[in-house]
């Protein structure tokens, strides 16, 4: 929920609730120097009806005691007195609290700051209601920080990566192009050990490509820059499209393709490059985990909408391996799988593209007795 949450309206929300739950004149939540540094704004929240004096006082008061809010120790000043004993000048009158007290915001020995309340009447202590209270705040204000730090962070490493694949991609296609005609020996015939070299570049090459293209295409879909293109596509045609892509590793490993469109199924409403993409990377994981069996893909359809099943023979998904399916870079680990270059990226990306279109990508399988995915798609008008 914090992730979705923006940090600003969360914070407003905490300070009304502490203000109302313990009867204070003022709550501020105040971000130490160095954590300000991180956050473009500064993220305090007064609710005075002066709220730059609050903060100037709240920043005072924060930096005066930082050894011991970073000690984790709350900082009781019980009368104004002992505030003005700090050397804070108060300008008396504006507003009527008689006493602060200071709660560290530390989450996994960081230190960010403090809450700082502000009481309508000088007071010696807290009750325990009031101190766990206090605490669950700071805790829960500690760790949206942490987590909006996180989130920081990844955005600038994926926006890296982003760059970095993409600046990949041109001298790759270079690489995979000139391999290939090297393979098809236009300019001349390459020997035994020749051939097996550049088709190892081109296989190689092939599967950077894929890493690249996918993690590029969740990048987007994350960032939700993704955008579909929606049109009526003859799901005859894709399917056929899309095994036409696969027919060549399908002979290969000596397995069969068999589609089964159901009668009475013309066309889908859907982005074709992105259904056949879903449709091509079910079919090859298919093939790449089955040997000399049948992949078949069936279309079928109900009032809701269409179902592409693409059905293996081969060496299936246990129980447990299923759940770490669908997440990024979730290549299980068996000896099979050793064997063969995956991305780990393809299922994660199909099952957000099927989500993107309304519709969504499941799995049944048992080990040993082969696999089932099936795409399904909404109708739409
Ligand atoms: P990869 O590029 O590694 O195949 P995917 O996201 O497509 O990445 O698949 C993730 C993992 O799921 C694979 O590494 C494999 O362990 C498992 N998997 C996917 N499809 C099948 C299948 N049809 N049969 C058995 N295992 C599969």
């Amino acid at each position: 929920m914090i992730e979705s949450v923006n940090l600003d309206t969360w914070f407003d929300s905490l300070t009304i609730h502490l203000k109302q739950e313990l009867n204070l004149d003022e709550c501020v939540i105040l971000l130490s120097e160095s954590t300000e540094d991180k956050f473009n704004d500064h993220f305090t929240h007064p609710l005075a009806l002066d709220p730059e004096k609050l903060l100037h006082l709240g920043r005072y008061l924060v930096k005066y005691y930082d050894q011991n809010l970073r000690a984790k120790e709350a900082v009781l000043l019980s009368t104004r007195l002992e505030i003005e004993s700090t050397g804070l000048q108060l300008d008396v009158g504006v507003n009527s609290w008689q006493s602060i007290s200071l709660h560290s915001i530390v989450y996994k020995q960081f230190y960010w700051g403090a809450i700082a309340l502000f009481y309508p009447q000088a007071r010696q202590q807290w009750s325990e209601a009031e101190l766990a209270c206090i605490n669950s705040a700071a805790n829960h204000c500690a760790i949206a920080i942490y987590i909006h730090l996180l989130q920081q962070e990844k955005e600038k490493i994926v926006g890296g990566l982003d760059y970095t694949f993409h600046e990949c991609r041109q001298p790759l296609s270079a690489i995979l192009g000139l391999a290939r005609m090297l393979n098809e020996q236009i300019y001349g015939s390459l020997n035994q050990k020749q051939l097996e070299y550049v088709q190892a570049i081109i296989t190689s090459g092939e599967h950077l490509l894929s890493l690249t293209n996918n993690f590029l295409d969740l990048a987007k879909i994350e960032a939700q820059k993704e955008e579909l293109f929606l049109e009526k596509v003859l799901v005859q045609e894709v399917c056929e499209a899309s095994f036409s892509l696969v027919q060549e590793s399908a002979n290969r490993k000596q397995t069969s393709l068999v589609l089964a469109i159901e009668p009475g199924i013309n066309f889908c409403i859907a982005d074709p490059l992105r259904l056949r993409q879903i449709l091509v990377n079910l079919l090859s994981n298919g093939i790449k985990y089955s040997e000399k069996g049948t992949v078949t893909l069936k279309v079928t359809k109900n009032d809701q909408g269409l179902y592409f099943t693409v059905q293996d023979t081969g060496i299936g998904i246990s129980t447990e391996n299923q759940k770490k399916l669908f997440q990024p870079f979730a290549q299980i680990s068996n000896t099979y799988n050793r064997r063969q270059k995956g991305t780990g990226l393809g299922l994660v990306l199909s099952k957000n593209l099927a989500i993107l279109h309304g519709g969504n990508l499941t799995l049944e399988s048992e080990a040993g007795k082969g696999s089932c995915f099936t795409l399904y798609l909404p109708f739409r008008h």
